[in-house]
């Protein structure tokens, strides 16, 4: 199903025309219009799904497979030291789109992209509290 309200649809369908890096059946790849860093891209897939909770199973499983050899495959073209994929889902988690994406971040020695989070100390009440309820 497709969102006609919905701008990553235009995008992965090709109704928008954007920087496409690849695409199949299922996804398009393209660069982020605000990246992180040079070569910033999206993993989107062509149906719409909301986020990672509404996302066909058998996609997701295709989605991080296509991460793998992009990222393989970038990592040599961009000359880059590392990556993160990062994916969020909900208002709270900084998800701005409401079309399930997949960032891919391409990381440079010193590129001072802040990704990071203060970390915690888990707490032996949050280990039991989870850990009896999952
Ligand atoms: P998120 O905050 O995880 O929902 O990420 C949305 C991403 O989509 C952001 O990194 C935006 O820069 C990117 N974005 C939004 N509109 C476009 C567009 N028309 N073409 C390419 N990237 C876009
Ligand atoms: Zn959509």
């Amino acid at each position: 199903m497709r969102d006609e309200n919905c701008i990553f649809c235009k995008l992965a369908n090709g109704d928008i025309p954007t920087a496409t890096l690849y695409e199949d059946e299922d996804f398009r790849v393209i660069l982020d219009a605000n990246p992180a860093s040079k070569g910033h891209a999206l993993i989107i897939p062509k149906e719409h799904y909301a986020n990672l909770y509404e996302l066909d199973e058998t996609l997701a499983g295709k989605a991080m497979v296509l991460a793998k050899k992009m990222v393989t495959k970038l990592t040599d073209v961009l000359g880059c030291d590392g990556y993160n994929l990062v994916q969020n889902n909900g208002e709270c988690a900084g998800q701005t789109v409401f079309h399930f994406h997949l960032h891919m971040i391409p990381r440079y020695k010193d590129d001072g992209v802040g990704l990071g989070w203060k970390l915690n100390e888990l707490t032996d009440e949050d280990r039991e509290d989870i850990l009896s309820r999952i």
